[in-house]
């Protein structure tokens, strides 16, 4: 049988793109290849209890399956084009954002009806952060929760499971260009499609790499995020979260001129680790039921670098820094932001002493033995210059996570069809290196999808 589109992954990217193909030809004939399982089976082992840390599973219910890595996240759905990808530089600013915003309408659609939607467009804030050297970025923002994303992602499994053909746990292991037709072979059957759609994400970023160099497909080096996930009491970034929601500050750090921003906000949520093939990150969501909240809000204070000559791999440099975290900590570390400052480890009885108790188990542990001087100073400066907007941020008990690590898929060369230089082979989402979010990864589906329904109508 022959398939007229093929999609590998079922996050985000593939979801939107196998939606609006169905939406704009319901006769297409659809296979999706997922490495992961249905929503409802993915089920991560931590309880807490008997198994306290990551076992490494052979796939990971936190990053695969349906829903991708954006299932368990924390739902925030930004519109702009300020922040989460560069898909802009491709189709453009206005189609990038009016793609966003009909992603938004399905949400709502599907079950995010009674969630809100920020605009972080306030002058007021924005004022207060310039005036103490740092920029707020513009965007609007939906924040389904955890809940209510896993709601949406289940409806619209329900609404596209009888009209493709889904198969789950079967991780493509290879793709061949037979003339235009592709052969995609798992490890015990091949399909044959006329498009194939990749949206692998990050979890498939080293099969990503494998596939652009065996089909020839030029890559160039991104950057890399690397940082601390910073806890501290919900009150301190109130009038912040209440009015926003999601801020995304940035600077540039006075010695270095490094770019550090914040990154992820979770009012009133719970730091998680997460695995990134096999090295525990720290991350953290939230929840819009109030039932489900915690005294504390959680973000992300990230520093970015890039490579260029002779060292280029940026990812290996956060996976090297992140693995050195993992040896000391045996997982994620923790430290007060004061045992920081005065060089000291943090220890149980003095996190248990702190006011603010942590929502993730973490070591106790010296993040200066984990982090480059250069990337340390401008997370320090950083926490200092919020605590100008949000007096508090510096305090001795703030908890600090690390490490986290943003990688980014190596940028796979596209054109403005996002189609590789083999003809119906379209590469989309984060797996693309041009998305690292979920509305810029979903957007980049519709886009495609668009694209390969009006080929095959005409
Ligand atoms: C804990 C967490 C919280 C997050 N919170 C947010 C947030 O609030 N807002 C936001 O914008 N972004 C958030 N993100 C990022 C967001 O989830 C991603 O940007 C988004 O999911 C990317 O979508 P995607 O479809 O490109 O890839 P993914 O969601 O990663 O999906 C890719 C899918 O492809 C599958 N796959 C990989 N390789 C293969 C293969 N060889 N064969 C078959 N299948 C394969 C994977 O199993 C996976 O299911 C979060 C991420 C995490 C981990």
């Amino acid at each position: 049988m022959k398939y007229d589109v093929a999609i590998i992954g079922a996050g985000p990217g593939g979801i939107f793109s196998a939606y609006e193909l169905l939406k704009l030809n319901k006769n297409l004939k659809i296979i999706m290849l997922e490495a992961g399982a249905e929503l409802d089976k993915r089920k991560c082992p931590i309880d807490g209890v008997k198994i306290k840390s990551c076992i490494k599973c052979p796939t990971c219910s936190i990053m695969n399956g349906f829903g991708g890595a954006g299932a368990f996240s924390d739902g925030k759905y930004n519109i702009t084009n300020d922040f989460g990808g560069t898909l802009y530089k491709y189709i453009g600013k206005s189609e990038a954002i009016s793609l966003m915003e009909y992603v938004d309408s399905i949400n709502v659609a599907n079950g995010g009806n009674k969630t809100k939607l920020y605009d972080n467009n306030n002058s007021e804030i924005k004022r207060l952060c310039l005036q103490n050297g740092l920029t707020l970025l513009n965007a609007k923002v939906r924040h389904l929760g955890t809940d209510i994303n896993y709601v949406v992602m289940n409806n619209i499994y329900n609404q596209l499971k009888d009209k493709l053909e889904i198969k789950f746990l079967t991780p493509v292991e290879d793709i061949e260009d037979n003339n235009g037709t592709y052969i995609i072979k798992t490890s015990k059957e091949s399909f044959e499609a006329g498009n194939c759609i990749i949206s692998a994400g990050r979890s498939g970023s080293k099969w990503m790499e494998k596939i652009c160099h065996s089909m020839n497909i030029e890559t160039k080096s991104n950057r890399v995020d690397i940082g601390v996930r910073v806890e501290l009491p919900g009150i301190i970034f109130k009038h912040l979260t209440d009015e926003l929601y999601e801020s995304k500050i940035i600077c540039r750090t006075e010695k270095y001129e490094d770019s550090v921003r914040t990154f992820c906000m979770n009012p009133y949520g719970r730091v998680v680790q997460e695995n990134t093939n096999g090295i525990i990150t720290v991350n953290g969501h939230s929840y819009d039921d109030p039932k489900l909240r915690t005294d504390n809000t959680n973000f992300a204070i990230l520093v970015s670098k890039a490579f260029s000559e002779p060292f280029k791999d940026s990812n290996e440099y956060g996976e090297s820094i992140a693995r050195l975290s993992n040896m000391l900590g045996g997982g994620v570390l923790v430290q007060r932001f004061g045992d920081l400052i005065s060089g000291k480890r943090s220890n149980d009885d003095r996190i248990k002493n702190g006011y603010v108790v942590p929502t993730l188990k973490a070591t106790p542990g010296d993040l200066s033995l984990v982090l480059p001087k250069r990337i340390l100073d401008g997370i320090i400066e950083f926490i200092y210059r919020l605590d100008k907007i949000a007096p508090g941020t510096a305090n001795a008990d703030t908890l600090l996570y690390g490490v986290e690590v943003k990688f980014y898929n190596m940028e796979v060369k596209l054109d403005n069809n996002l189609e590789t230089d083999h003809k119906g082979l379209f590469v989309i989402g984060d797996c693309s290196g041009i998305t690292h979010s979920l509305s810029h990864a979903s957007a980049s589906g519709i886009y495609v999808a668009r694209h390969i329904a009006s080929n095959i109508n005409n």
